[in-house]
């Protein structure tokens, strides 16, 4: 039988197939822990005398509470040096490995494990995060999971799982100049809800996916959960092949060749049918900036904020109404006209080396804009941070104004130092702008990593384009 991706991963590694409408039950091969959602896993497991099944297939990071400066000095929240001193206790007690703040391989559990080649295609990889989805960029069924999932996979590597829909997103024609993964994903998100996804595997295929790089193709995948799927994937190629030869953990020699063999068999039979399919033509995208509180309350750079009146379905223009309300913003105006405080390149959507380079290519030979309060730079991993200085960028950063971070999540959210206050206003390469997504009140809109670092220039949404 013709199958998809997603079906053949689920099918490779079924334990017991469900009967009578009950879960399948699923080997799972990489389970990555971070301080906020693993306490209560190790309770569970602490209070029922176990211990993990396969304590090498769970590696552990601290990313959500770490401040990004200072980090040799007492955290200053409570909060955070509680969750995170719970973290290396609980680590240590049932030996799973951790990377902690300050290690050469700590960063956002989405951004190290595919940098250590931990990521490979054809796993099964979950997390109590529901960005695990970043990882189905290298053809891996990876996906977020609950706190007493994260328990039941410690103590039996294994998950009980209704098996997903699945939907194709053909993502066609040539990707102009300046226009990136980021534009792409939150297009398609406008296009189709944030619950346009909901019980889906998405894969994305087609040209223009084919074209992009692998830290590009995490960008996509990341913000599936965005689109209300449960993971996002692409099918293995060269390009991953390349990313992952030689890694600390990608298989070598013999085992290499063997690797890549199996890798190849991951794709969807040319007949095989999804439950779902959506195309979007990219030849004539714009960058794409968010004007609302969802992500999929988003435009092309150069439309206007919606008048909510316009808007057909009730639903859809009630919820404008509000966003348009909370964001402080008047319906019509021009989004090139929209000016922000704050700055923030980082995340596990958009905080890779690839980011950085394009933002500080952009950002060279300039200065922020004196309206610009301020504009932080962090990296997702602490591979990320030493490679980019490596190559100057830190040194680009700091010429144009920005603070240049150690990594973590940052302010992708208000867990750590690194918030905003109500009415601030940032142009944001992280995922979510729900209210207060970046401290209370807080005002988000979601773009590229150019368009970032253009605003940052000017003071107002721009484009490379604009400078
Ligand atoms: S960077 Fe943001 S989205 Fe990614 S894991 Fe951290 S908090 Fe979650």
């Amino acid at each position: 039988m013709s199958t998809t991706l997603a079906e053949k991963v689920w099918a490779d590694h079924l334990v017991r197939k469900g009967s009578d409408g009950a879960p399948d039950l699923l080997y799972i091969d990489l389970m990555l822990m971070h301080e906020v959602t693993s306490p209560q896993a190790f309770e569970g497991l602490r209070l029922a005398g176990r211990k993990p099944r396969h304590v090498d297939q769970l590696i552990a990071t601290e990313d959500h509470n770490t401040p990004t400066v200072d980090i040799d000095r007492p955290n200053p929240d409570e909060t955070s040096a509680l969750q995170l001193t719970t973290l290396e206790r609980n680590c240590k007690e049932f030996g799973v490995r951790l990377h902690p703040l300050g290690d050469a391989d700590q960063g956002v559990v989405h951004a190290f494990a595919p940098m250590l080649g931990l990521t490979q295609p054809g796993m099964t990889i979950v997390c109590g995060d529901s960005h695990t989805s970043t990882h189905g960029a290298f053809g891996a069924l990876a996906f977020g999971i609950g706190t007493s999932e994260v328990e039941h996979v410690m103590a039996t590597q294994t998950l009980s799982l209704k098996p997903f829909k699945t939907m194709a997103v053909n993502i066609e024609g040539e990707l102009p100049q300046g226009v990136t993964a980021k534009d792409i994903i939150l297009a398609i998100i406008a296009k189709i809800g944030t619950g346009g996804g909901q019980g889906y595997v998405i894969e994305y295929r087609g040209a223009a996916i084919e074209k992009l790089s692998m830290d590009a193709r995490m960008t996509i995948c990341n913000m599936s959960i965005e689109a209300g799927a449960r993971a996002g994937m692409i099918a293995p190629d060269e390009v991953t092949f390349e990313y992952l030869k030689g890694r600390p953990h990608a298989p070598e020699g013999e085992m290499w060749d063997k690797a890549v063999a199996y890798w190849k068999t991951l794709r969807t039979d040319d007949d095989a049918v999804f439950d779902k399919e959506v195309t979007l033509d990219v030849a004539d995208l714009e960058p794409y900036v968010t004007w609302g509180t969802n992500p999929g309350q988003g435009a092309p750079i150069g439309a206007n904020v919606p008048e909510p009146e316009s808007i057909a379905d009730e639903t859809a223009r009630n919820a404008a109404e509000r966003a348009i309300e909370y964001m402080g913003l008047k319906p019509g105006t021009p989004i090139k006209d929209i000016a922000v405080d704050t700055v923030f390149i980082g995340s596990c959507t958009n905080g890779r080396l690839e980011d950085l380079r394009v933002a500080a290519s952009i950002m060279k030979g300039h200065h922020k804009a004196d309206s610009i309060h301020r504009v932080l730079v962090v990296p997702a991993s602490s591979r990320v941070r030493l490679q980019a200085e490596k190559e100057g960028l830190d040194r680009i950063f700091k010429d144009f104004g920005a603070e240049w971070r150690n990594a973590g999540c940052s302010m992708c959210l208000g867990m750590n130092p690194d918030k905003m206050v109500a009415h601030e206003r940032s142009i944001s390469t992280s995922n979510r702008n729900f209210e207060g997504r970046q401290g209370k009140g807080s005002r988000t809109h979601l773009a590229s990593p150019a368009v970032a670092a253009a605003t940052a220039i000017r003071g107002t949404i721009s484009s490379p384009a604009d400078l």
